[in-house]
C-alpha cells in the first residue's frame, strides 16, 4: 500500500522570522498526526538548514522545491541535488507548474533532475497537471500522460519505487477552486494504470500519488477518501500551521 503523505509547499513566502515561527508551529502540532500519515515541508532553500535544526526527531520531511538540472558547475543562484542531500533533506519537489511556467523547464530537463534527485538520495516528488485549456479541450490525460512519460517513466522498476507522484490541475492551483474527488480520482486512477502497464500493480500500488490544488481542512477529507488519493500536495493552506496539520489529519 503506498505511503500516506501530506507535503507544504511555501512557494516564494515567509522571511526568516515568519519561517521560523511557522516551523515552531509545525514542530508543536506534528504530535496530533497519525503515525501512519507522513507530513513534509518544501521551504525556500534557504531555510532549509533552519528547518532540519527546528524540525526534530524526524517525523517531518524537510525538502526543497526545486534542484537545478546540472549536477554542478558555473549555474549562479542555482541549487544542487548534492546540496540538498548534503542538508539531510528527504525529498525535492520538481516541474512544479509554476516552475513549469514561468521558468520554462521543459520535460528533458525534469528528466534530468528526476535522476539527479535519485541519484543524490532525495525523494523526486514529480508534479503533473493540466491548464484549464487542456481540461476544456479534454486532452488532459493525454498531458499527464506524456509529462509522466517523458520526465518519469524511463526509470526502471526498483527506481521508479522511491518517486512520489503529485497531481496538480493548474486551474486549481491558488485559485480557491479544487478539482471534484470524481475528478482527482480520475487522473489518480488512471496515473496508477499507467504505472501499472509500465511496471505492475504491486509497483503502481507502492507509489504515493498526492493532489494538489486548493486543498484545504474543509475539502481534504473527501479527497483523501478517493481509492487512488494518497495524500495532498498543499500550497496556501499549508502557510499556517493549524490548516496544514488539520488537513494532514484528514485521512
Ligand atoms: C501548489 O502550489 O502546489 C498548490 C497546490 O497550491 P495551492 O494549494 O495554494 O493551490
Amino acid at each position: 500500500m503506498a505511503q500516506k503523505i501530506v507535503l507544504g509547499n511555501w512557494k516564494m513566502n515567509l522571511n526568516l522570522f515568519q519561517a521560523e515561527e511557522l516551523l515552531n508551529d509545525v514542530d508543536r502540532l506534528k504530535k496530533e498526526v497519525p503515525k501512519d500519515v507522513q507530513i513534509g515541508v518544501a521551504t525556500p532553500s534557504i531555510y532549509l538548514h533552519s528547518a532540519l535544526n527546528i524540525l526534530t526527531e524526524g517525523k517531518v520531511w524537510v525538502g526543497s522545491q526545486n534542484i537545478y538540472h546540472e549536477p554542478n558547475g558555473a549555474y549562479t543562484g542555482e541549487v544542487s541535488a548534492d546540496m540538498v542531500n548534503s542538508l539531510a533533506c528527504h525529498f525535492t519537489l520538481i516541474g512544479h507548474s509554476e516552475r513549469r511556467q514561468y521558468f520554462n523547464e521543459n520535460n528533458e530537463q525534469l528528466k534530468a533532475k528526476v535522476n539527479l534527485a535519485l541519484e543524490n538520495d532525495l525523494i523526486p516528488v514529480f508534479c503533473c497537471g493540466e491548464s484549464l485549456e487542456q481540461r476544456k479541450s479534454g486532452d488532459y490525460l493525454e498531458v499527464i500522460k506524456s509529462q509522466l512519460e517523458e520526465s518519469l517513466l524511463h526509470l526502471d522498476k526498483g527506481s521508479v519505487k522511491g518517486v512520489v507522484i503529485a497531481y496538480e490541475p493548474i486551474w486549481a492551483i491558488g485559485t480557491g477552486e479544487t478539482a471534484s474527488a470524481d475528478q482527482a480520482q480520475e487522473v489518480h486512477q488512471f496515473i496508477r494504470s499507467l504505472l501499472t502497464q509500465k511496471y505492475d500493480a504491486e509497483v503502481a500500488n507502492l507509489i504515493s500519488i498526492l493532489y494538489g490544488g486548493s486543498c484545504n481542512p474543509t475539502n481534504a477529507s473527501e479527497l483523501f477518501q478517493q481509492n487512488d488519493i494518497d495524500g495532498g500536495l498543499i500550497g496556501g493552506a499549508s502557510l499556517k500551521a493549524t490548516n496544514f496539520i488539520e488537513i494532514a489529519k484528514s485521512f
